[in-house]
């Protein structure tokens, strides 16, 4: 009866469920120690950038069905929630972390809300990240970044840094993020907790603000991997309303095997990763080795060109994607002396530094005297990379390589941009391939002082999400044991 022990807000979702069920807990207090934990440490950390008021009408709805339902009530009944400020909640404020939605009230709720809503969740308040979903630290946010909590000089990882921050320090029981190139994952691994990429259209993506639309996946940050399968087994599922949400079957189903056949494209790990936090990756697969996982070595050689095909292929749909924001339908809007004028001074006041390059970037790889250079060839490394590893998975049920090359780095550090994209090196592959991806923390590395968490990535087949629970699980048990 671990929970008894536990302040209520440094719960998981499994045990805040059973305290709910053992009246150890009501759901009341469950929310208001969680709300006000969350309130007193967002000064700090900059998770939140809005906490909400108490729906009381939800919470005491929420008491009511775990009363007459028990254990038959869904998990995430009564479970207080932080939702990424890209996720569409009707009637609150959804800012995509950008100047040009400060103001922006959603008319609807996305459909992983609605979801929620349906499963009895309350939703604690929006979380920081990066504008527009572009970035790996927070730092692009509009409203100020994110800290990381394990040490307050550095970043927690972004795109989703608030939400991985918030789940990390306790500020809400577990919360969703976006994933487009390591979203979920890279913040995950800097702050210590499991994050998990769903497979391409296994989650849906209406009311999800577009970054890349064939890249974009909203997933779990949680404390356990055995929450982030709570969560996604809620959030999953076809939907009417996005065109590319597959039916739970598509693909040919993986039975999880006893024992993992775990690939390791050892040659991919020559660029460019930390020599501690190689050593916490070696070291994991040998736990894993010793209870019984087989570790091979793949080749997966165009890999090592995955991050260009990203930053071609990205900013490509980012910019499509954000050429609605024009001053004229949604947000934040100038008025010059013409419409051009218009456009121009609400686009350049409205959008931050990172988001107006990529937008020329995507621009750019789209022009006609380009397109077949870059934006064709990109999708044609896309098709190879993706057979790569469909090949791949003919010998092996999984593939490792630590999330991040190094991590948590401190705010500034990473101001040359492509610096910054290198952070992505690892995670990107997943989203091009459409393959789910999960990061589960794997120990920890010493920075100046600061103990900082690191994580390990597992990718499996598509739709074989069961595959990363259960190694993800093989690996806390190796950090527990
Ligand atoms: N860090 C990556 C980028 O900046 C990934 C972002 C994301 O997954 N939303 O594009």
């Amino acid at each position: 009866m671990g929970y008894d022990m536990k302040n209520p807000n440094e719960m998981t979702i499994a045990e805040a469920a059973r305290a709910l069920r053992a009246r150890a807990l009501s759901v009341r207090e469950l929310w208001d120690q969680t709300r006000a934990y969350a309130k007193a440490k967002n000064d700090e950390i900059f998770a939140y950038l809005e906490l909400f008021d108490a729906d009381n009408a939800a919470i005491a709805a929420a008491q009511k069905r775990i009363d007459a339902e028990e254990d038959a009530a869904p998990l995430l009944c009564g479970i207080p929630l932080a939702i990424k400020d890209n996720i569409l909640i009707e009637g609150k404020t959804v800012s995509a972390a950008s100047k040009m939605l400060e103001q922006y009230t959603a008319s609807y709720d996305a459909t992983v809300i609605t979801k929620l809503k349906e499963s009895g969740a309350l939703f604690l308040g929006r979380t920081n990240m990066d504008e527009f979903a572009m970035g790996s630290s927070t730092e692009t946010s509009a409203f100020g970044a994110t800290k990381n909590p394990h040490d307050r000089s550095r970043v927690p990882g972004g795109s989703s840094g608030g939400s991985a921050a918030a789940v990390a320090a306790h500020l809400a029981i577990a919360a969703l993020g976006s994933d487009t190139g390591g979203s979920i994952r890279q913040p995950a691994s800097l702050t210590g907790v499991v994050g998990v990429k769903p497979t391409y259209g296994a989650v849906s993506r209406y009311g999800l603000i577009a970054m890349g639309s064939s890249l974009d996946q909203i997933g779990p940050l949680t404390k356990t991997v055995d929450d982030a399968e709570i969560l996604f087994d809620t959030l999953r599922g076809r939907d009417a309303r996005d065109a590319t949400s597959i039916p739970d079957d598509l693909y040919p189903a993986h039975k999880t095997p006893k024992t993992f056949r775990i690939g390791v494209p050892y040659a991919l790990l020559e660029q460019g990763v930390s020599a501690d936090v190689r050593a916490r990756f070696d070291e994991t697969l040998k736990a894993l080795g010793a209870a019984g996982h087989r570790v091979v070595d793949v080749a997966l050689p165009t890999s090592a060109h995955a991050l260009p095909v990203y930053y071609v292929i990205m900013p490509a749909e980012a910019s499509t994607n954000l050429s609605r924001f024009d001053g004229m339908r949604y947000g934040f809007s100038r008025r010059g002396d013409t419409l051009l004028d218009d456009y121009l001074l609400s686009r350049s006041e409205g959008f931050g530094e990172e988001v107006k390059r990529r937008i020329l970037l995507g621009t750019f790889v789209l022009s006609s005297g380009y397109i077949d250079a870059y934006y064709r060839k990109a999708h044609a490394a896309r098709t190879v990379l993706t057979k790569e590893y469909d090949d791949a998975f003919t010998e092996v049920d999984v593939v490792a390589v630590p999330t991040s090359p190094s991590p948590a780095f401190r705010f500034g550090e990473k101001s040359d941009p492509v610096s910054m994209y290198v952070e992505d090196i690892f995670t990107v592959t997943a989203n091009l391939t459409g393959m789910p991806a999960i990061s589960v923390p794997m120990g920890s590395v010493e920075r100046a002082g600061s103990t900082l968490p690191v994580g390990i990535q597992f990718t499996a087949p598509h739709q074989a999400e069961k595959l990363l629970f259960a190694i993800g699980s093989a690996v806390e048990k190796t950090r527990t044991t």
